[in-house]
């Protein structure tokens, strides 16, 4: 097969090419069996041993405390901005989010359908001000606010953050400790969609983490939910009254997330790419390459005048970077070019306009450097 080109899209989003030829050698025949994944039962042996690797590997790969379990889902990201709320607002409505952006201000306004939604901080105002000693020009939704000014309160059901923010570029360079922000008992919820086995996380301190998998895993249509298990039956015993069954944390925990068909050809893919990924040294190998990767784009971005960032550099993500021309008018020559040379997927969401490299755990570092060499040329043409 010739080379393809490099797929920078934010999701769904490129996988390693092995994960898709072994996908397609075993198409027709998985193991011996004559059948497809796609045709097998979700209940036969032959899904349940591929069903268990997954979540095995998945849990290794987390490095997951055994309080800890994982579901499968659907209904992406999207759907747990509902489904969070719905399972943990049972006993008690108030619920706290943290607005970083485009992410985490639909969870909030999801939420408010459920219960007494409290923004508990805000990167909505830029800000220029000299804070916690260090001089700062943070534009709106371009950081994340200083745990300083989180107010938490300390009988919420749950804080929620996104984690990265997908589309302004915003990372938590590392996530809060509720015990110092004052709410040592508020169970810290993350979307993760954008940033899951990127980077070493500890699960010790976080209760829920859910995203969907079309980011940094494998195909859409599977979901997953990372959770606490022991807090969820000591402190969340019942969901919302109107819960869904097939949403409710404590029935999918129970059956396996086999209360219902799985995502099944999904799942199996999930656990091709975390076969990969172990196979590659695991996160702490990602992490290592994920930050090479964002550290030549970024550095190749700074020591440009033709190219803009505009997210505070604490809080820049590893694996969503957008950047900026100097003339809108550039930006459809920009595309053309960009794809003629082999690299897709470069524009920004409409949201924020520009343009962004999603440089997620299956992009190469060789992509990344024929990005840069393809930005340097550019400027060349067009400063
Ligand atoms: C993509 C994304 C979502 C939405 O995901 P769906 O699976 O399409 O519902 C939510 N949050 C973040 C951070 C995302 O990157």
């Amino acid at each position: 097969m010739a080379a393809r080109p490099y797929n920078f899209a934010p999701g769904p989003a490129v996988l390693p090419d092995v994960v898709l030829e072994r996908a397609a050698a075993e198409m027709l025949d998985w193991g011996g069996t004559g059948m497809s994944v796609i045709e097998m039962s979700h209940r036969g042996t032959h899904f349940e041993g591929i069903h268990q690797a997954a979540l095995d590997r998945f849990k290794r790969l987390l490095n997951l405390p055994t309080s800890h379990s994982i579901l499968f889902m659907q209904g992406g990201a999207t759907a747990q901005n509902a489904i969070l709320p719905l399972n943990l607002l049972g006993q008690n409505p108030k619920c706290d989010y943290v607005h970083t952006g485009h992410w985490s201000a639909k969870s909030i306004q999801e939420a408010k359908a459920y219960g007494d939604v409290h923004v508990a901080a805000s990167a909505e105002a830029a800000r220029g001000a000299t804070i916690n000693g260090t001089s700062a020009d943070w534009p709106s939704f371009g950081y994340v606010p200083p745990e300083s000014d989180w107010q938490v309160r300390a009988d919420a059901a749950y804080l929620h953050i996104c984690g990265n923010e997908t589309i302004g570029g915003v990372e938590y360079p590392e996530f809060p400790e509720m015990a110092g922000l004052g709410a040592p008992n508020v169970p810290l919820v993350v979307d993760m969609s954008s940033h899951i086995l990127s980077r070493r996380m500890d699960f010790s301190q976080i209760d829920l983490a859910y995203g969907g998998a079309q980011k940094n895993i494998g195909p859409s249509g599977l979901t997953f939910v990372i959770l606490n298990h022991e807090v969820l039956q000591a402190r969340f015993p019942a969901p919302m009254q109107h819960c869904p069954t097939v949403f409710d944390y404590r029935r999918v925990l129970d059956q396996n997330s086999l209360l219902n068909t799985p995502s099944t050809f999904a799942i199996y893919m999930a656990g091709l790419v975390f076969e990969w990924l172990e196979d590659q040294g695991g996160v702490e190998q990602m992490e290592r390459e994920n930050t090479r990767k964002a550290a030549l784009l970024y550095s190749t971005l700074d020591a440009s005048d033709f190219y803009k960032t505009r997210v505070a550099k604490a809080a820049r993500s590893r694996m969503n970077v957008p950047f900026y021309l100097p003339d809108d008018r550039l930006y459809p020559l920009f595309l053309e070019q960009s794809k003629a040379a082999g690299l897709l997927n470069l524009k920004g969401h409409k949201a924020v306009g520009g343009l962004r490299a999603s440089l997620y755990n299956a992009m190469p570092f060789e992509g990344v450097e024929a990005l840069v060499s393809f930005l340097r040329t550019f400027e060349r043409e067009h400063a």
